[in-house]
C-alpha cells in the first residue's frame, strides 16, 4: 500500500527502540518514561466509575461538557491568572497530543514554517510534518539553562515563521522561564506577529515558585494557543484528556477539525477531569512535593558522581550530560550492564546529543537502586 510522503518523511520515534530493548531484558529500572508512576486520585477515579454505572457513555458537545469548561475557566483564572470565557474560548481534546495536532492543521498551510525549540518534546516537529508545514530547529543551550532566548530565536531565523512552540516547564530539559525570561520571547513573538502555541502541561510540576503562562504577557493573548491537560499533574495519562485555550476564531478553527476527527474527547475522562479540579488539590499537592523530593535525590546523586547536570526546576526530568560524550551508546551501555534504561538525548533533537533525559516519576526506592547503578556503572 502507498503510504503518503508525510508518513515517509516521519521516522519512527527512538524512544520507542530503546523501551523495546528494556522490555526484552529482565529487572530492568525505567527512567525512561515520561508518566507518573501515580494512580489518578481515588475522587477522580471514582467519578470515572460512577459516570458509567450512571450510563453516561454517550458523546458531549464536540467542545467538551459545559460544568467541565467552567471548571477549567475558573481553574486557570485562580492559578494562573488566565482569563478564558468557557463557551467559545476553551476546548476539551483527547490530551494535549490531540490539541496539538488540531491546531498545528488549523494553523498551518503546506510549506508554512514553525519554530521549533531544541531539544523538545519529540511530537512536535512530526505534527508540523503532518500538517504539511517545515519545523524549523531553534537551539535552545545548557548556557542558557535551556531557555528560549530572542537572539536564539533571531539567529535561527524564526522570524520567518508563522507559529513558534514554546514548552515550559520542558520535556526533556526540566528548564522552566519565568516571567522576566519569558518577556523578550513575548517581544520577538509580537514583532515578527508570531502565533505561539505555549505547552503548558507541566505548569503545576514548577518547583519553588508559580508558573507563569506566556500568554499573560501584554499583548499575547490575542496570538496564543495554551495547552494544558490532566496527564501529567493528575496522573491520567490513560485518560487522554486535555484542553486548548485561545481567542474565540482560534478555538472555531480548531473546533471545525477536532469536530470531524474526534466529535468529542471521552466522555468518562472528563466525568473524572471535573472531579479532579473540583476535589484533588491535596493529592496533586503530595504528588508535586513528591516528584520535588526525587527531584533533589537524582540532582544530589548525579553531583556526587561527578556527573554534570544542570538544575531543573520543573516537569519530571532532568538532563545530565552523558559521561563520555556519546549519550546513545552511554544509554546503551548502561542498559545492558546495569539494567537501567534511562533516554538517549539525541532522540529529542539537536543540542540533546550528548545528554541524557532521566524521569523522576519512577518509585523512589527503585530511584534510589538506580542511581546505585548508575553510580557502579561509572
Ligand atoms: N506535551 C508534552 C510536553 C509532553 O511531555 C506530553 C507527554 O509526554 C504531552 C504533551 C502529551 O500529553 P497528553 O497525554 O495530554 O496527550
Amino acid at each position: 500500500m502507498k503510504l503518503s510522503d508525510r508518513v515517509e518523511r516521519v521516522p519512527p520515534s527512538g524512544i520507542r527502540r530503546f523501551f523495546e530493548l528494556a522490555e526484552e531484558m529482565d529487572d530492568v529500572i525505567s527512567l525512561g518514561v515520561g508518566e507518573p508512576d501515580f494512580s489518578a486520585p481515588w475522587a477522580a477515579r471514582e467519578a470515572a466509575i460512577q459516570s458509567l454505572e450512571r450510563g453516561r457513555t454517550s458523546y458531549t458537545a464536540n467542545r467538551g461538557m459545559r460544568e467541565l469548561r467552567e471548571a477549567i475557566s475558573d481553574h486557570v483564572a485562580a492559578r494562573y491568572d488566565l482569563d478564558y470565557d468557557p463557551d467559545d474560548e476553551v476546548l476539551v481534546t483527547t490530551g494535549v497530543s490531540e490539541g496539538v495536532d488540531v491546531a498545528m492543521r488549523a494553523l498551518v498551510d503546506p510549506g508554512d514554517t514553525v519554530a521549533v525549540p531544541q531539544p523538545s518534546y519529540i511530537s512536535y516537529a512530526p505534527g508540523v510534518i503532518f500538517a504539511d508545514g517545515d519545523p524549523l530547529p531553534v537551539p535552545t543551550r545548557e548556557a542558557d539553562d535551556f531557555k528560549l532566548t530572542y537572539e536564539r530565536l533571531e539567529a535561527s531565523g524564526a522570524a520567518d515563521a508563522g507559529v513558534l512552540i514554546t514548552c515550559y516547564p520542558n520535556n526533556p530539559t526540566g528548564a522552566v522561564m519565568t516571567a522576566s525570561e519569558l518577556e523578550p520571547v513575548a517581544e520577538f513573538a509580537r514583532e515578527h506577529d508570531l502565533t505561539v502555541i505555549s505547552d503548558e502541561i507541566y505548569a503545576d510540576l514548577s518547583y519553588g515558585f508559580d508558573h507563569t503562562s506566556v500568554a499573560t504577557l501584554p499583548g499575547m493573548r490575542e496570538r496564543t494557543i495554551v495547552f494544558n491537560g490532566f496527564s501529567k499533574t493528575y496522573a491520567m495519562t490513560g485518560l487522554r484528556l486535555g484542553y486548548a485555550m485561545a481567542p474565540p476564531e482560534a478555538i472555531a478553527g480548531m473546533n471545525r477539525i477536532h469536530q470531524y476527527s474526534m466529535l468529542s474527547a471521552p466522555t468518562t475522562a472528563q466525568h473524572a477531569a471535573l472531579e479532579a479540579l473540583r476535589s484533588c488539590d491535596d493529592e496533586v499537592e503530595e504528588m508535586v512535593a513528591t516528584y520535588n523530593r526525587r527531584r533533589n535525590l537524582v540532582l544530589s546523586r548525579f553531583e556526587e558522581m561527578g556527573i554534570d547536570c544542570f538544575e531543573a526546576k520543573g516537569a519530571f526530568y532532568v538532563f545530565p550530560e552523558a559521561p563520555g560524550g556519546d549519550a546513545e551508546r552511554f544509554a546503551e551501555d548502561l542498559l545492558h550492564e546495569q539494567g537501567v534504561a534511562v533516554v538517549p538525548g539525541n532522540v529529542f533533537g539537536e543540542g540533546g546529543e550528548d545528554h541524557l533525559r532521566v524521569s523522576y516519576a519512577t518509585g523512589t526506592q527503585d530511584l534510589k537502586e538506580a542511581m546505585d547503578r548508575i553510580e557502579a556503572f561509572l
